[in-house]
C-alpha cells in the first residue's frame, strides 16, 4: 500500500466580492473563526467555519503577513484554505486615521443607546471592523 504524504505547504486564498485580496503558498495561517482563533498547519483536517472581524495572519517565504477581515467563512481543507470575507485588507494598506474616524463615530452611536434612531448593531459591527483594521495595522504601521 502507498504510504500517504503529508502535504507541507498551504495554498491560501482570500477572496473578496470585489478582488482577490491574496493567494499564496504558506506554512501556516491563523483564522479569526467565530468561536475564537484557528492555528492550521499543512494536513489540517477538513473544517469550515464562520469568521469573525480580526486579524488573519499566514506566514509565507520565511515572512508573516497580516490581513483584516470582516465577517465570512473559511474553508479548509489539508492543502488548501479557502477565505470569503466581506471585506479584507492589507496590514500596510489599511488607513488608520479613516479606522480610528470609523470608531470614534461608532463609539459615539453606541453612547446614545436610548436613541431610537441608532442602529446599535450596526454601531457594534462597524466598531469590530475598526478595532481589527487597527490592531491589524498596529503591528507593522506602528
Ligand atoms: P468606513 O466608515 O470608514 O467606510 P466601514 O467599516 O464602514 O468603514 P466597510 O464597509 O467595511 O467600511 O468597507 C468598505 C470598503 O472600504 C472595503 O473595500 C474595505 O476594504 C475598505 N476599507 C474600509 N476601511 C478601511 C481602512 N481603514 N483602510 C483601508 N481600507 C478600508
Amino acid at each position: 500500500m502507498a504510504e500517504a504524504t503529508l502535504p507541507t505547504q498551504i495554498q491560501l486564498d482570500i477572496v473578496t466580492p470585489d478582488r482577490l485580496a491574496a493567494r499564496d503558498d504558506v506554512t501556516a495561517v491563523t483564522i479569526p473563526g467565530k468561536d475564537g482563533y484557528l492555528g492550521i498547519l499543512p494536513g489540517h483536517a477538513p473544517l469550515l467555519t464562520e469568521l469573525a472581524p480580526g486579524e488573519l495572519k499566514y506566514s509565507a517565504g520565511g515572512a508573516e503577513h497580516a490581513l483584516a477581515v470582516d465577517w465570512g467563512f473559511a474553508e479548509v481543507l489539508p492543502d488548501r484554505v479557502i477565505v470569503l470575507a466581506q471585506t479584507a485588507e492589507r496590514a500596510e494598506d489599511i488607513d488608520v486615521e479613516r479606522a480610528e474616524k470609523a470608531k470614534e463615530r461608532a463609539e459615539e452611536r453606541l453612547k446614545r443607546f436610548t436613541d431610537p434612531e441608532v442602529d446599535m448593531e450596526r454601531a457594534q459591527e462597524a466598531l469590530r471592523r475598526a478595532i481589527a483594521r487597527l490592531e491589524t495595522a498596529k503591528k507593522i504601521q506602528g
